[in-house]
């Protein structure tokens, strides 16, 4: 029987410690469905909206056919099922990423009893990145070429520059 598998996030950006957890998961399962979470919540929190991150994440991943792109604004335990997937990837990296990450596991489990939460360590040269690490960098006109796929690197860094300028422009004329 065909394995499906969930990898959930925000990703915003897909970085590439994102994309390390995606390919190491896409060669042990037949099938990983990246959903791009669209939280109403966090919606004003995210820097790129949900098709700009879909979109990056399928940029990056056009060489594994078995890697698919969605979205879900709802219970995640209620779209692992829908879609008939029998685990939830996660990629792990510190200490720090723990607690929540077991914490999430288990109301998942208990909401969704049949689907496990599979956790893979990240690898040591991703330890420390995070989407926001790159909006950061890249905010202050860091390079963020060690960070993220160089499909959409340019996009990103325009982007971002776009924003940073139109807010200092935003501000001065405040
Ligand atoms: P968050 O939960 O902070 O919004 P994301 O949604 O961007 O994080 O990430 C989705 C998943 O990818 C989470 O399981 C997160 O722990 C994992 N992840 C993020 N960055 C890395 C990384 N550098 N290495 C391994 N896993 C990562």
């Amino acid at each position: 029987m065909q394995k499906t598998v969930v990898c959930p996030g925000s990703f915003d950006p897909v970085t590439l410690g994102h994309l390390d957890i995606i390919r190491r998961t896409a060669s042990i399962f037949d099938k990983v469905i990246v959903v791009v979470m669209t939280n109403y919540r966090k919606k004003n929190l995210n820097y790129f909206t949900a098709e700009e991150r879909a979109d990056f994440i399928r940029r990056c991943t056009v060489d594994l056919p078995n890697v698919t792109v969605d979205f879900s604004d709802g219970l995640l335990a209620d779209y692992v099922k829908k879609v008939g997937a029998c685990a939830i990837v996660k990629g792990l990296r510190a200490v720090s990423d723990f607690e929540d990450e077991f914490q999430q596991a288990l109301t998942n489990k208990s909401l969704a009893p049949e689907v496990e939460t599979v956790f893979i360590t990240t690898s040591s040269e991703y330890m420390f990145l995070s989407s926001s690490a790159v909006k950061q960098v890249c905010e202050l006109g860091g390079d963020i070429s060690k960070f993220v796929s160089p499909q959409i690197r340019e996009d990103i860094v325009s982007r971002i520059h776009a924003r940073v300028q139109s807010e200092k422009q935003h501000g001065e004329s405040k």
